[in-house]
């Protein structure tokens, strides 16, 4: 295809204002699904992803569309995660196309990931489409938000487009615009290859699939093709384009976008970003601002029940060979036994493996307590990275720790600014910014993000009623006066609920740890006392206090029907407990002892 008739975008916008909806709507409208092959959010290949009404992978579409000027065009549109978590998946598809279709719910206007990812797009340097959706609704103003556009993001919104993407209003001038506004892409054709890895995945048939976009040169089916920053060489067994079932195509070409398969064995294999080219007569320039993706929340999973956990490392291999992006290795608890330390994009990346992890392969976990990466400056001048708070270097030998900062943008409704501000301010936030835009007030924050991957997301949304939307980007690795503390239990320490906390915060923290196992963990026949300690120094306590009356003497005598009910329960029960020395801990104890309502 000529280059001239190419045009490559993706569609950006905040969590449902209709992005797959949309999608649906240019694959259907254009013929290239069959309507009775059609289904509902044809982009979104993952159950979780359906449910959770999320894009988690970047997958893309080849439609064809002739437009009014009489020529046929091959629109590519790469549909790209929509989450905070995949921020850096998002920018390198971003660097794939050349234009974004903007897509802001009208009945909404702009919202905190409408802007974080606006301008990754900018950024790329994209032409930008701007898309009222959801003009059907009764409580849409497409001219409020017009403005509304401008006045946040700072774009001429003077033309964007009203369209209902539930019944197709407006999506013809939608392809129109894709056609005459969006850049036609650039590349040399006699050039060496120079492709750039958007994104990879498993496939039980294919093994390996690798998405590209073609920078210069020509790939073809049998070419023996190398990846630059791994150096590792494959044959291109399968060229396909996504329609977005995979047609076999012969070449691909400058502008092009399609998939290969070459007997690659696992996704870790292939890293987003990288620069793939021919074997012999390669280039030697590969794409600029290549970085792995980096974990930065980390977690113990350990099986409820401890005989299962050769089935809990043989699902997490499965699932490595599907997403690259987590990492895994074990890890042993004396709380816990054997289990896995595993690291996450965030906090919704967490949770979709360990969902994952426990429906798709059958089991039953117990997550300690999501931890991020600090630095431990130590005495002798080594810097050592934490994982995991149970591996706290003995005091004595710390100089000082440092842990990541975060930049938050927040959009609230101002009723509830007073609400925000106090949440940030608990959470030790610095606030940079304070915007209005309309009624919606736009705070920015320095936070800790330690002090965000646990439940901010959910204490912000309870206290705005939803109303609030965030996101959030890296800023910097700053000191604070950081320290471990740990839980006793029955006088034995719990590593599994050991957390890092500022020194200031720690009495609050540990009373109210304390409090919530009180109520978690169930009585047993002696009292249990419950301590939070730094060091050696006990700074909160609660003593669960004896059961008074012995219940498995109702087991003894009596109905023998009601007696294995009673066991059966007992033991139901029991399967969600864990021992620790003579104390057993309900499974949801780790998580929700941490929460800090
Ligand atoms: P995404 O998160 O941006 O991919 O959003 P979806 O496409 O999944 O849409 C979110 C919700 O809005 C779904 O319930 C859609 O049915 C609905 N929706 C999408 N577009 C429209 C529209 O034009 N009008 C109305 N009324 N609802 C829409
Ligand atoms: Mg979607």
């Amino acid at each position: 295809t000529e280059l001239k008739n190419i045009r490559n975008f993706s569609i950006v916008a905040h969590i449902d204002h209709g992005k797959s909806t949309l999608a649906d709507r240019l694959i259907q409208m254009t013929g290239t699904v069959a309507e009775r092959d059609m289904k509902a959010q044809m982009l979104d290949a993952m159950d979780i992803e359906r449910e959770r009404g999320i894009t988690i992978k970047a997958n893309s579409v080849r439609i064809e569309y002739p437009a009014k000027d009489g020529e046929t065009y091959i629109l590519n549109l790469i549909d790209t995660p929509g989450h905070v978590d995949f921020a850096y998946e998002v920018s390198r598809s971003m660097q794939a196309v050349e234009g974004s279709l903007l897509v802001v719910d009208a009945s909404q206007g702009v919202e905190a990931q409408t802007l974080a990812n606006v301008y990754q797009a900018i950024d790329a340097g994209h032409e930008i489409v701007p898309v009222l959706n959801k003009v059907d609704l009764p409580a849409a103003e497409p001219e409020r938000v017009k403005e509304n556009i401008e006045d946040v993001i700072g774009i001429d919104a003077s033309e964007a487009i009203p369209i209902s993407a539930k019944t197709g209003l407006g999506i013809p001038e939608v392809l129109e615009a894709i056609v005459q506004k969006l850049p036609a892409p650039t590349g040399d054709r006699n050039a060496p290859l120079k492709a750039m890895l958007v994104d990879s995945w498993y496939d039980p048939y294919l093994g390996v699939v690798v998405m590209i976009r073609v920078m210069d040169g020509v790939i073809k089916k049998g070419d023996r093709i190398k990846m630059m920053q791994t150096g590792a060489v494959y044959g291109v067994d399968k060229l396909a384009v996504l329609k977005p079932k995979m047609v076999d195509i012969p070449e691909l070409g400058p502008g092009e976008i399609g998939i290969w398969t070459g007997s690659i064995k696992q996704v870790r294999d292939t890293r987003v970003g990288d620069t793939i080219t021919h074997e012999k007569k390669g280039t030697d320039k590969p794409l600029p601002g290549f970085k792995p993706a980096q974990p930065v929340v980390f977690c113990g999973l350990f099986p409820v029940d401890a005989n299962d956990f050769e089935d809990l490392r043989d699902a997490i291999e499965k699932l490595a060979l599907n997403d690259a992006s987590f990492s895994y290795e074990m890890e042993t608890s004396a709380a816990l036994g054997f289990g896995f330390r595993m690291g996450f994009l965030g906090l919704l990346h967490l949770e979709v493996v360990r969902d994952r992890l426990e429906r798709e392969y059958d089991l039953d976990l117990i997550t300690t307590a999501p931890s991020v990466v600090f630095k431990i400056h130590l005495r002798d001048g080594e810097v050592r990275d934490l994982h995991n708070p149970a591996d706290m270097p003995d005091l004595t030998l710390v100089e000082h720790i440092e842990e990541p900062r975060i930049k938050a943008t927040i959009m609230v409704p101002d009723e509830y600014l007073g609400d925000v501000l106090k949440l940030c301010q608990d959470r030790r936030g610095v606030q940079l910014n304070l915007t209005y835009a309309g009624t919606r007030a736009m705070v920015e924050y320095d936070l800790p993000l330690a002090e965000v991957v646990f439940d901010f997301y959910d204490r912000l949304k309870s206290v705005t009623k939803g109303y609030a939307s965030f996101d959030y980007q890296m800023l910097e690795y700053r000191e604070d006066n950081l320290v471990k503390m740990s839980i006793l239990v029955n006088e034995e320490p719990v590593d599994a609920l050991s957390i890092m906390v500022h020194r200031d915060r720690a009495e609050a923290r540990g009373r109210v740890m304390c409090e919530k196992l009180k109520d978690l963990i169930p009585r047993h026949m002696f009292k249990i006392p419950v301590q939070a300690a730094i060091g050696g120094r006990v700074i909160a306590r609660e003593t669960i206090a004896a059961m008074r009356k012995d219940v498995t003497a109702k087991c003894y005598g009596g109905d023998a029907t009601r007696k294995r009910k009673l066991l059966d329960k007992q033991k139901a029960g029991k399967k969600k407990m864990r021992q620790f020395g003579k104390v057993e801990i309900p499974q949801e104890a780790f998580i929700n002892a941490l929460k800090m309502d």
